[in-house]
């Protein structure tokens, strides 16, 4: 029968347009969700009409309405997923779908004559939609596994045994974080008082520093592995980018493994983003109770729905509560035992907006909302957003420094830093703004002892090799800090 492959097609679809990028146990839940759901409304509808198939077809009319919805109601869903932010819901577009719904649900309930032409024509329908999403992830499956297997960078063993003083190095990434004159020229708003606490601390800040890549996965490999990611220039020329590369070299990076020869444990926090959501090349993961909406695939998916409209409150909450849980974790750190590395990766100030300057949900507390810097300024309001959740951040990050230098047993290595900048116009496209913004990053390092190693314009390429080298005796030559914007399209994660 034609009803759980309908059920199926939405989630097999969706994952086979994003399939470099979501793992494929994340079709598990929605799949028997889905699955379910629609064999009880054809139950239902059967036991209702007393007639099996015509049970069928009205659960296939739901299904059919409730992931049809994207198209008469668009939104600008797809620009808003790219931003990290909820699509709306427009409420006259929902009821007068729900009333040709149940119009159609009348009409087949009473149809006096009989379904199995239809029956047969969806049957044949419902097989046709689902081959193709399928076979496109056979195939992706089968060639990745190759791929992966062939472009595995070499490695480069510590050429030093030196097995002195193991500092825990905690490798904090703020998604989206402009440069401090990025934020006064672009943003009117003056970070000082943040930069000056870590200064004040003894970071190294690099006043001009830039990111090597201008999107998160391809950054983020690039600077976890200390290296350009020029041996995948292929892959990188493709468009759309197969990321199947540079999310493996997220997971199971370079700057981990080497440490491990070391002794360290890598921690790895969670995130609400693909590659750092989850990493089972960690030795420790830390996270909230895994919630539903934290992953990217099952939002998406629901925002395809008329669901959308109670799906929004339920993710941010979820995400909100996510971020603060992280935020008290990292406090608890210090104490372990043992050498540690940690990876934590916020998606913030990053959207989606969940935090006003004082921690609350900005959508709850419209006056709260008011420009903290300068209550005459004429930025757009998302803009205002995201300075005042960067300012909660800040105040947060603040805490966590304190606490991680006052409580470490000797003193650790602190690194603050964004995976590229924002487009201060908050438009999915850059312009020549949003490129200035996108390239100039915050990079702060707190590194004991190492007068003249870092320097203003230090790029995340050569962070770990001036660490190790420092740290553990190795000899990394550095290399020469340039940005790439390769597979920049968008202003998405
Ligand atoms: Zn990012």
């Amino acid at each position: 029968m034609y009803v759980p492959l309908l059920a199926a097609f939405p989630v097999l679809d969706l994952y086979a347009n994003n399939i470099d990028i979501v793992p494929l146990r994340s079709m598990i839940l929605p799949l028997a969700v889905l699955t379910c759901a629609t064999s009880i409304l054809w139950l239902l509808f059967a036991t209702v009409s007393r007639n099996r198939l015509k049970g069928a077809l009205i659960a296939a009319v739901l299904l059919t309405f409730c992931f049809g919805y994207r198209y008469i109601d668009p939104s600008p869903l797809d620009e808003a997923l790219a931003d990290g932010e909820p699509a709306a819901i427009h409420w006259p577009v929902l009821a007068a779908g729900l009333l040709v719904v149940s119009a159609l649900i009348v009409i087949i309930t009473f149809w006096p004559g009989r379904l199995r032409g239809v029956t047969r024509f969806l049957n044949y329908s419902a097989v046709a939609l689902a081959v193709l999403p399928i076979a496109r992830i056979g195939w992706h499956h089968r060639q990745s596994s190759n791929r992966i297997a062939v472009a595995d960078p070499a490695r480069t063993a510590a050429e030093s045994t030196a097995d002195g003083a193991r500092p825990d190095i905690y490798y904090i990434v703020l998604d989206a974080y402009a440069r401090q004159d990025i934020l006064m020229k672009h943003f009117k708003f003056d970070n000082s008082d943040f930069i000056d606490f870590l200064q004040a601390r003894g970071f190294f800040v690099g006043h001009r520093s830039r990111p090597n890549y201008l999107v998160t996965y391809l950054s983020l490999a690039s600077s976890l592995n200390f290296r350009y990611l020029d041996f995948i220039q292929d892959e990188l020329d493709r468009e759309p980018l197969d990321r199947t590369i540079p999310y493996r070299m997220i997971q199971d990076n370079e700057a981990a493994r080497f440490l491990k020869q070391y002794g360290y444990r890598f921690i790895h926090f969670k995130s609400t983003w693909g590659a750092t959501a989850a990493n089972p090349f960690a030795d420790v993961q830390v996270g909230s109770k895994e919630h539903v909406f934290h992953n990217e695939f099952h939002r998406a998916l629901v925002e395809t729905t008329p669901l959308r409209a109670w799906s929004i409150q339920r993710a941010e909450g979820g995400i909100r509560q996510h971020h603060l849980s992280a935020f008290a974790n990292l406090k608890s750190i210090p104490t372990m035992n043992g050498a540690k590395f940690v990876l934590a990766h916020f998606i913030l100030p990053h959207p989606p907006y969940v935090f006003d300057r004082n921690g609350h949900d900005p959508r709850e507390n419209v006056n709260d909302a008011k420009p903290i810097n300068d209550p005459n300024n004429r930025l757009p309001q998302r803009a205002r957003m995201y300075i005042d959740q960067l300012h909660f951040v800040n105040e947060q990050i603040k805490d966590i420094v304190a606490v991680i230098l006052s409580k470490s047993k000797s003193p650790p290595i602190i690194i603050i830093q964004s995976d590229h900048g924002p487009n201060p116009r908050m438009r999915t496209f850059a312009g020549k703004v949003g490129m200035e913004g996108r390239t100039a990053i915050l990079n702060a390092i707190y590194l004991p002892g190492s007068e003249g190693a870092l320097y203003e314009t230090i790029s995340p390429v050569n962070l770990y090799r001036v660490i190790f080298n420092h740290c553990f005796n190795a000899s990394y030559d550095l290399l020469e800090d340039r940005t790439t914007t390769r597979g920049f399209t968008y202003v998405g994660s």
